[in-house]
């Protein structure tokens, strides 16, 4: 955090600077270009080197060790109610607040013109990035799932199909003899331990990288932008801080029976982690580590909840959704009935599931839903902006709600192996 709001302070000197001494631009967007982002990189890039293996990893051992098969239709049952949960609310509290402030119809025309301008080009980009994506049917799925190459797909960074290979390891590592499936289980909790140390390196090195990064995005984004949006982006943070404080925090206390302070007291680690790297993806190994480590949830649990929950479980990247189609509707003045609001309510959450844990992940979606809805898809220029600063915040409660979720399923677990013995995890 230090690291961070030094970063902050030395970004708006740096601001200035480059607002009063023109001549001194070029260098400053050099420094931020070629020096501080290259920096703020490698913290990432160490990261993203153990995805792919911890998630294999620790999702095949988790059903490896969940001992049987019969553990792992409840598991998934009961993971799947509170992910659905977890987006559903949040679109809801996302909607609530943009129809009470409704800052879209505040915003002057002029900044309208400035920002689409301004915008434009990424925003036609990020359309037709969202051309490209298919639609989602039954064949679609199982592409998405289950594409013919796995390698391939694993290559290109998609985890979906990662997680049901690992799900198919273990499911059949689980059916071979005793003394095997105990070698394969150490196996895998030797790549997961090995991958977890990795994540420390890239910690010792978090506070500078964090500030690099900081720095670099004031320099660039500058602060009249995020002024011009201070209402929507008030909106969008309020919603988030209300989820992850109010009903996440509730969660934790009725349902998952722990106290919330000392919950976000033990995963301060990992909201830092997710709000700088805005990546649920690179987070992953941080938030496995530490659920296990300081929250005392099982590896069984852990395993199978976390990685799924870093490409699914997205109840940020669903409120923002709903914030930025409701801003923008407000914006053009298109009136969104109840009917359509909860129309919207299901799309956003059945779409977040498919925004993959990255940064920016969501703006091609949004544009497939605002076409959708009948709002102009060039209005996401209008967010382009801001998205960057949003983006830290739902990726923290994307991070937040898989901890949230994975506290509440290993206590029902424990709960329902204490009433059948048999099925205590190894
Ligand atoms: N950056 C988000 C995440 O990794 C996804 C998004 O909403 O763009 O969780």
């Amino acid at each position: 955090m230090w690291g961070m709001a030094a970063g902050l302070a030395i970004g708006l000197l740096a601001r200035l600077l480059w607002t009063w001494a023109v001549p001194l631009r070029g260098f400053l967007e050099g420094v931020s270009r070629e020096a501080l982002d290259p920096f703020g990189q490698i913290f990432l890039r160490l990261l993203f080197f153990i995805v792919v293996p911890l998630v294999f990893a620790s999702l095949t051992l988790g059903v490896l060790q969940l001992g049987s098969l019969e553990r792992l239709g409840p598991l998934a049952g009961k993971t799947f109610l509170v992910f659905g949960f977890n987006m559903a609310v949040g679109v809801a509290i996302g909607l609530a607040v943009m129809n009470t402030v409704r800052p879209g119809k505040r915003l002057a025309p002029e900044t309208k013109r400035e920002l689409i301008a301004q915008y434009g080009a990424q925003a036609q980009a990020a359309e037709a990035k969202a051309e490209e994506r298919p639609r989602l049917t039954f064949r679609q799925l199982v592409e998405m799932l289950m594409p013919r190459n796995l390698l391939r797909a694993v290559v290109d960074f998609q985890i979906l199909p990662l997680i049901v290979f690992a799900l198919l390891v273990g499911a059949a590592g689980s059916q071979i003899g005793e003394r095997r499936r105990e070698s394969l289980q150490e196996a895998m909790a030797i790549i997961a331990e090995v991958s977890t140390r990795i994540v420390r390196f890239a910690m010792l090195l978090a506070p500078y990288a964090v500030g690099a990064m900081m720095c670099s995005l004031v320099i660039r984004v500058g602060a009249d932008i995020l002024r011009a949006l201070l209402l929507f982006v008030a909106c969008v943070l309020g919603g988030i801080a209300l989820h992850l404080f109010g009903t996440m925090a509730a969660l934790v206390k009725l349902v998952a029976r722990r106290r919330p302070a000392e919950f976000f007291k033990a995963v301060r680690a990992v909201l830092v982690t997710a709000f700088s790297t805005s990546s649920s993806s690179a987070t992953l190994p941080t938030t496995i580590a530490v659920t296990q480590e300081n929250l005392g949830v099982r590896t069984g649990t852990a395993g199978f909840v976390l990685p799924l929950g870093a490409t699914m479980n997205m109840s940020g990247t669903a409120l923002y959704e709903g914030c930025v189609i409701l801003f923008i509707a407000q914006a053009f003045d298109v009136n969104l009935s109840l009917w359509n609001q909860i129309t919207l309510l299901v799309f956003t959450v059945l779409s977040a599931v498919a925004v993959a844990g990255i940064p920016g992940a969501s703006i091609p979606v949004m544009i497939g839903l605002c076409r959708g809805f009948g709002i102009p898809p060039e209005g996401i220029a209008l967010i382009l902006g801001v998205d960057r600063l949003l983006d830290m915040a739902r990726t923290t409660l994307n991070v937040g709600a898989d901890m949230v979720t994975a506290c509440i399923v290993d206590r029902w677990m424990l709960a329902s192996e204490a009433s059948r013995p048999g099925l205590s995890p190894g």
